[in-house]
């Protein structure tokens, strides 16, 4: 039997192999995505918060987004609040965000397989062999593509070959979360704000807690690296669901909760974003940001970047491969990086939380600057960030 092939296959349909999808299907590159979940983005357990201006950037319906949250509430390990305003940032849930973008993919020109499971990649001549099952007939298939995009989330098993990266379990997080449904809407601040909890755990770990609006529900969760037993987690997210509880529905009944949790990556950007003629996108390539856990702007961006460097490149695969790793490395890795170093800075001493979320909710040119990529960084945003490390800095060293 002939084997089949295609010019670029795409494992993960979320927001980084979507956006790979769709560009590079609506540029005429013929595309197969991958997705082992039967409906797209169903079970994909996230916060789903957007960074303002997502659907513009990225040509989406402004029907995904819940709700428009310009306040940024961050609470310091003691509990006290403090308000940046920012955007407004937007939240969705997945299973519209993902779902919409999967369709918009096939309709570009994407075929999108659901129910396949990617067990393989590996060399193959000029080209590389994917094989996956088919969990609706059980069989085991392989397609031959000349360019491969592997973006299958903070699941991604790349422990062998030239993905390999020591520092990855490292940082992996175990996150729940609970999407809780009121009788009646919780207070009206509530949906104009992202909440950001940061507070030790019983065992001295730091938590990251959050509380995001819904049209119809808060998704309330948290996260922590490393792992802790299924009982010890709930106990935790209990505690903290009534905090929530107290400031902002303590009088709405709770009518159903969803608990969901996930595996979430906050560790350092992979060493490597390619090989050969493979391209690795989105949490699988480590991008996310360490101090809050946003990687769905970075998924999506890998995955235009993957897109562009194929139809820059059409003719040469591995040159694409290469372009696509300089602009990924360009554009990401210094930031996140930093933002590594900086959680792990704030973590040695919780009292720093406080200084530099009084410094945050002071200053919009200085919470604006460290939203800011660092291409789009003006001569400003650049003094007002050094002046504030370096006020931080001196204030933090005697915390
Ligand atoms: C609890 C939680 C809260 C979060 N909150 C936010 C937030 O508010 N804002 C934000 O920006 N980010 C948030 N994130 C991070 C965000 O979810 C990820 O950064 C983002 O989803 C990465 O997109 P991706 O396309 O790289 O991978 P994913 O979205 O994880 O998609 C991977 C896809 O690959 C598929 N897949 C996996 N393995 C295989 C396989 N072997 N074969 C075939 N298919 C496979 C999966 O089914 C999935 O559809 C959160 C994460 C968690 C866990």
């Amino acid at each position: 039997m002939k084997l089949e092939e295609t010019e670029l296959l795409i494992v993960g349909c979320g927001p980084s192999g979507a956006t790979a999808a769709r560009e590079a299907a609506r540029a005429g590159i013929a595309t197969v995505v991958l997705d082992k979940d039967a409906v797209v983005g169903q079970k994909r357990v996230c916060a789903a918060g957007l960074r303002p201006g997502f659907c513009e950037e990225f040509d989406l319906p402004r029907a995904v987004v819940h709700c428009d949250t310009p306040r940024l509430a961050l609470f310091d390990p003691a509990g006290h609040e403090y308000e940046v305003m920012f955007g407004p940032g937007h939240t969705s849930t997945r299973e519209e965000f993902d779902g919409t973008m999967a369709r918009l993919a096939v309709e570009a020109g994407a075929e999108l397989r659901t129910q396949a499971l990617m067990r393989e990649v590996r060399r193959d001549g000029d080209a590389t062999l994917v094989e996956y099952a088919d969990l609706r007939s059980g069989e085991r298939r392989s397609i031959r593509a000349r360019s491969v995009f592997l973006a299958q989330g903070a699941t991604a098993k790349l422990e062998r070959g030239g993905f390999a990266d020591a520092r990855w379990n490292d940082g992996l997080m175990t996150t729940l979360q609970y999407r809780v449904y009121l009788d009646r809407p919780a207070a009206a601040v509530a949906y104009r704000t992202l909440e950001l909890h940061y507070y030790p755990a019983a065992d001295g770990r730091t938590i990251v807690a959050w509380m995001f609006p819904k049209r119809d529900h808060l998704a309330i969760g948290l996260g922590l690296t490393g792992k802790l037993d299924g009982r010890a987690l709930r106990a935790e997210l209990d505690r903290f669901t009534e905090r929530v509880r107290g400031r902002l529905y303590p009088d709405a009944a709770v009518v159903r909760v969803k608990e969901e949790g996930h595996l979430l990556y906050g560790g350092w950007p992979r060493a490597r974003f390619a090989d050969e003629a493979v391209m690795l996108g989105g949490t699988a390539a480590g991008l996310v940001d360490a101090t809050n856990g946003e990687g769905i702007y970075e998924a999506a961006m890998s995955g235009r970047f993957a897109a562009e460097a194929l139809i820059g490149h059409r003719e040469n695969p591995r040159a694409a491969a290469v372009r696509y790793a300089e602009r990924l490395a360009a554009r990401f890795k210094r930031r996140l990086e930093h933002r590594v170093r900086l959680m792990r800075y704030l973590e040695a001493k919780p009292a720093r939380y406080a200084l530099l979320f009084d410094q945050l909710s002071r200053s919009r040119a200085f919470s604006d600057a460290l939203q800011r990529e660092d291409h789009e960084r003006t001569l400003r945003d650049r003094l007002v960030l050094y002046a504030n490390a370096a006020r931080f800095g001196m204030r933090a060293s005697f915390a």
